[in-house]
Formats: structure tokens, sequence, C-alpha cells
């Protein structure tokens, strides 16, 4: 899913920082601003979906980004 925010950036939603508040997505954190995007729009089922994809992203940015580069850039889940 891809979107455009404020501040000019394009690029999956699901790049975005997960925001979570007790226990639930609560918002997507806009890399570049700092804008927060509660993806109102979309139904709940829609929602958690974006928001797992988004923390997995996150993880395996934080896991390593040394492994990125070579080929696959990207693991298919
Ligand atoms: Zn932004």
């Amino acid at each position: 899913m891809r979107e455009v925010c404020y501040c000019g950036r394009r690029g999956d939603v699901e790049d975005r920082d997960p925001v979570w508040r007790g226990g639930h997505g609560e918002a997507l954190r806009c890399p570049k601003c700092g804008h927060l995007d509660p993806l109102a729009q979309l139904d709940a089922a829609a929602r958690r979906e974006v928001f797992e994809e988004a923390e997995r992203r996150l993880l395996q940015r934080l896991a390593g980004p040394a492994r990125t580069g070579h080929g696959r850039e990207r693991v298919a889940w």
C-alpha cells in the first residue's frame, strides 16, 4: 500500500514506524517528518495487517541493515 505523506515522502505505509499503545497499533509514524497516521480510513482487519507488516519491517531493519544490498533486499514472508 503506497501513500504520499504531507512532507512529500512517498513509499509503502508499511515502511513507517508502528506506534503501539496498550497492545494495539495506534498509528504509523512517518520516519521523515514524524507525522502520525492513525489509518482511520481502514477497517479493523486491514489495519491490523498493515501494523503487523510494519512491525515485521521494523524488526527486519533493526535486525541488520548489513544484510541488505546483496541481491535480495526483502525477505519473502
Ligand atoms: Zn512525512
